[in-house]
């Protein structure tokens, strides 16, 4: 008998190959879509007031949900259950908000008060996909039962060449590679997964402002990497070189050091902040990058907070209670915004303190904020956020800094105790150094298989690599959002590669933007649409919220979310500070 590098005998193969080209797990996957999403329409109905309407939107949308989703391997009935019902919200959105409306010859409903009316809608499709999900994870399994697998598991055979695919990075490119590699390779024990990452946890950066802002607790917005991983080794370590002619990754400069084989490499490294070579700067601002970043932001806030008022000097404590962000790109836009509801809501528990001592400063480089978005939004952002007390300077670069002030290119010195950079990113260090083509940032190149030119078995992708995009001459974006679409489809031509196939081209078409500018107000821009306040900061958090990577970490969101209706935010301190102020002077955050 034969076997195939990835250890599949040619008669397993043979029978794989039929397996597949039947189209019974097709048929049996729409029926259970069919059925789920017909009995699960009881819902609908009322929400899109028709019982027809109702009974054909929840079949069409069971048999999809079905297809998009399902995967018998992975979750129970109570984790799909709510996966699916933060579909709800879009769905929502779309049909009851736009479509019907239109359909009536009427304006899209998208006013305050128009949602109010149809909140119970809202309900009634929130139960829909909640029941749907919980019925179609059941019935697969019922199925499964009663009709056997869909297709049938391949009895392991003697392995003959073992695969090691070694992953560098545990963020969003890393880890969802690994994840879909345990996906690709689930009956093949011949091919192992590694994945080495600083941190021990996979940080959902969407949610970040929220964590230096008091809105959620920093654990919650990460995750377990051994939780989220089932199959791969996970390592915890700092890679400190890679030898791309022996195949050698090196971890840890100090304390027990790993010398690792790879036969595949994955590079998904990410960025670090890129000061443009300004060591002042790096000295004196804040990051924005990490969970600790995002703690260390939100402590020294509580601890201006305190300082100004027991502070007597008028000048003194105005430089306490000033705030500077450097960079409108989305991150700064939306640590801006949130920075702001945060200070604003404080003062309420500092009795001495006024709003309008306050200060929150935005400086852009360009004459508008957020470039990643549309003018229009953009404008509406930057005005909802001046309204509520955010100051920009836009045309405007910070060209130095020190303890206490930051100098701006018009000349102006702030006097400041808060000055945080999300101003720019560069691809990892170790990506740069390595002996392979570059763009102009120091992104690794890649061809549309994702794969380098130069070096075989040799992956890159999300924000340290410069991977093309569908148009000619322009490149992904450094977001998750593309991350984590190079990601899956990478696993495939990983496989594929092993197998010996011919590689596929990854194209990239953006779904849009999300962001959110303070209280209640985000702008978005989805499939051509453009939303904005209320409306557009429920779909940012309907799409996040199913886009956080398990059940239990969609919960934690879910009742901060909620206790924060009713509850101010939390302003205890969790690290000690000096009381100096200055950046260089703060110790590494802990939790008490
Ligand atoms: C505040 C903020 C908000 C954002 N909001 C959004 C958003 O709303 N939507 C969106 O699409 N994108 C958003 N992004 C961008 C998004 O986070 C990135 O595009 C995405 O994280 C890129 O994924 P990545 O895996 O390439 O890099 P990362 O997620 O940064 O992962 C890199 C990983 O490599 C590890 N690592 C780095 N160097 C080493 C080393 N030497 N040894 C071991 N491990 C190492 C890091 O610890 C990390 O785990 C945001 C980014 C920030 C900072």
């Amino acid at each position: 008998m034969n076997a195939s590098p990835l250890g599949i005998t040619s008669k397993e193969s043979q029978s794989r190959r039929g397996d597949r080209s039947s189209a019974k797990p097709i048929v049996r996957r729409a029926l259970v879509g069919l059925l789920c999403g017909a009995a699960s329409s009881i819902f609908l109905c009322s929400a899109v007031r028709s019982v027809g309407l109702g009974l054909f939107l929840g079949s069409l949308l069971g048999i999809a949900q079905v297809f998009a989703f399902f995967d018998l391997e992975r979750g129970s009935a109570i984790d799909r259950a709510m996966t699916c019902a933060a579909l709800g919200l879009p769905c929502w959105a779309t049909i009851n908000l736009i479509l019907l409306p239109m359909v009536a010859g009427q304006e899209p409903q998208w006013t305050a008060e128009d949602m109010r009316s149809l909140f119970p809608a809202l309900i009634g499709w929130l139960l829909f996909f909640l029941f749907l999900g919980a019925l179609s994870q059941a019935a697969r399994r019922v199925s499964e039962h009663f009709l056997g697998p869909e297709s049938p598991r391949r009895a392991p055979s003697a392995p003959t060449k073992r695969t090691q695919v070694v992953i560098l990075g545990g963020g969003f490119a890393g880890v969802t590679t690994a994840a879909h590699l345990e996906k690709q390779f689930r009956d093949d024990p011949t091919v192992s997964f590694t994945l080495i990452s600083e941190t021990n946890s996979w940080l959902f950066t969407p949610m970040l402002v929220e964590v230096a802002a008091s809105g959620l607790e920093p654990t919650h917005i990460a995750t377990p990497l051994r939780t989220s991983l089932k199959r791969t080794r996970v390592l915890r370590g700092r890679v400190t070189s890679i030898d791309l002619e022996r195949r050698q990754i090196q971890v840890n400069e100090e304390g027990p050091q790993t010398g690792l084989h790879y036969d595949h490499l994955v590079l998904a490294l990410g960025s670090v902040s890129n000061y443009s070579g300004n060591a002042a700067i790096a000295e004196n601002a804040f990051e924005f990058k990490t969970l600790s970043d995002a703690m260390r932001i939100r402590n020294h806030i509580i601890d201006v907070f305190e300082r100004a008022e027991a502070e007597p000097d008028l000048e003194r404590r105005r430089a306490l209670l000033t705030f500077l962000v450097a960079g409108g790109g989305f991150s700064g836009a939306e640590l801006a915004g949130g920075l702001n509801d945060f200070a604003r809501g404080m003062t309420a528990d500092y009795l001495s303190l006024a709003t309008a001592e306050l200060r929150i400063i935005l400086v852009h480089s360009r004459e508008r904020i957020l470039p990643e978005l549309s003018e229009s939004l953009a404008d509406y952002a930057m005005r909802r956020m001046q309204e509520r007390g955010v100051t920009f300077k836009p045309n405007t670069r910070v060209i130095d800094a020190e303890p206490g002030s930051v100098t701006l290119s018009s000349g102006e010195k702030i006097a400041t105790e808060t000055f945080i950079w999300t101003a720019g990113v560069s691809p990892s260090p170790i990506l740069q150094e390595l002996p392979v083509r570059h763009n102009d940032r120091g992104a690794v190149l890649v061809d549309r298989t994702l794969a380098l030119p130069d070096y075989r078995d040799v992956w890159a992708l999300g924000d340290g690599a410069s991977v093309p995009d569908s148009k000619p001459g322009k490149t992904c974006p450094p977001t998750a959002q593309a991350a984590t679409r190079q990601a899956a489809f990478l696993a495939k031509n990983i496989r594929a590669s092993l197998l010996g196939r011919r590689l596929k081209p990854f194209r990239f078409r953006s779904l849009g933007s999300l962001c959110v500018v303070g209280h209640h107000t985000a702008c978005a821009e989805m499939l051509g649409l453009k939303f904005s306040g209320l409306f557009a900061w429920l779909l940012w958090r309907g799409v996040y919220l199913s886009k956080l990577p398990s059940l239990e970490r969609k919960v934690r969101i879910f009742t901060d979310w909620t206790l924060e209706l009713f509850f101010p935010r939390d302003v205890v301190q969790t690290i000690d500070f000096d009381g100096s102020g200055s950046r260089q002077n703060e110790p590494e955050p802990t939790l008490r």
